[in-house]
């Protein structure tokens, strides 16, 4: 089969650029070759997150690759069939783990057989989907499709240490079917309230509580977080994680849709920053009224492809949710469509 060309440049010029095609690469066994990998980033080229994903790729479907080093920018992958089966990897740092799946769980979904695939590294890092966004957001969409997932995270892990361990099962089907009714919906079902995740491992007592005062701030009234619903996760209850690390998570409960909002801590970021960010974002998704987060939207892309094209709503796309269409219609040659709809809103799509 012809090679695709992929230029990393394109669009948002992350690794999500990366991910996604190694994803499609290895579901439709079509092999690539990438230019330019995470062009748009301040340390451009293949970082220890990509390099995991690109030798994890490698391991899983016994692909040919070439320029799998770090600080790589250009990589060419030519796939094998898919060995589904039980799997480790390991990032080395806090990379994160949840982005490392990102490019695995796709192709598994409708392999041979069952996988089992277990990542150590990061579980709550900036800029990344938090352990219970992928759990309780995003693999209850990709149930939806058909297959089964269960996933487990053994122990919490955060930036450059890392040292988090998740499992996670996939009993797959022979086809990803788009459910009918599966995101078309205007609007999403009723708020039914909010818990809140505070992790705050190894720091000072009154980093969670400053977190926990803002989430209980009058101007966040409308999540109803109170002392009650709001969960304190520390050193002293729960398995300790190597290093420091923060993060709150607000999980929104909306008919039998969870969206998980997750802002992570660092040194010079305020308690108050970190959960008053995450909270304004809980807020403005319930007054657009979608049913699909953005983040969710751009991560739905690629399974939407390999189901053979369907459609979402979401709020305003992202650039990683332009950039992951246009990767997959290179792959697919399913055209990508971007329609605006009333209330700051849009209908995302391949057909
Ligand atoms: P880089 O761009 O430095 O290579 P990267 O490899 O981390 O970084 P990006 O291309 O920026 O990757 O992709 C980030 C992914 O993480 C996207 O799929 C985005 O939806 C997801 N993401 C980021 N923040 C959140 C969040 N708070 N909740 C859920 N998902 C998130």
């Amino acid at each position: 089969m012809d090679e695709i060309l992929i230029d990393g440049s394109m669009g948002e010029g992350g690794g999500q650029i990366l991910r996604a095609s190694l994803a499609l690469s290895m579901a439709l066994g079509r092999p690539f070759r990438i230019e330019n990998i995470r062009a748009h980033r301040p340390s451009p080229g293949l970082k220890r997150q990509h390099l995991t994903c690109v030798r994890a790729a490698r391991e899983l479907c016994g692909a040919e690759v070439s320029g799998d080093e770090m600080g790589s920018r250009e990589l060419s992958f030519v796939p094998g069939p898919l060995r589904p089966g039980e799997y480790h990897f390991a990032i080395g740092s806090g990379g994160s783990i949840t982005l490392v799946l990102q490019a695995l769980l796709p192709p598994l979904l409708t392999a041979a057989a069952p996988s089992r695939i277990t990542v150590t590294g990061g579980t709550h890092v900036p800029h990344s989907p938090p352990f219970e966004f992928m759990a309780l957001t995003l693999l209850p969409r990709l149930e939806a499709l058909g297959p089964h997932i269960k996933a487990k995270m053994e122990r919490s892990g955060y930036m450059q240490i890392g040292g988090g361990s998740v499992t996670v099962d996939i009993d797959p089907v022979p086809k990803l079917d788009v459910p009918e009714g599966f995101a078309e919906s205007d609007a999403s079902p009723p708020f039914l309230g909010t818990e809140a995740l505070i992790y705050a491992h190894n720091l000072p007592d009154d980093v969670a509580a400053r977190e926990q005062e803002t989430l209980m701030q009058p101007g966040f009234a409308a999540l109803g977080l109170t002392k009650g619903n709001i969960r304190i996760l520390n050193q002293r209850n729960n398995p300790a994680p190597e290093g420091q690390g923060n993060a709150v998570l607000l999980i929104l409960r909306h008919g039998q849709f969870y969206t998980v909002f997750g802002e992570t801590g660092w040194r010079g970021r305020t308690a108050e920053t970190v959960a008053g960010h995450a909270a304004n974002r809980a807020l403005l998704f319930l007054k657009r009224n979608v049913c699909m987060e953005r983040h969710l939207a751009d991560q739905l892309i690629v399974p939407l492809a390999l189901a053979g094209g369907g459609s979402l709503i979401t709020e305003t796309p992202t650039p990683h949710c332009r950039t992951c269409l246009e990767v997959a219609a290179r792959f697919t040659g399913l055209r990508a469509g971007i329609t605006p709809i009333e209330g700051k809103r849009s209908r995302i799509g391949l057909n």
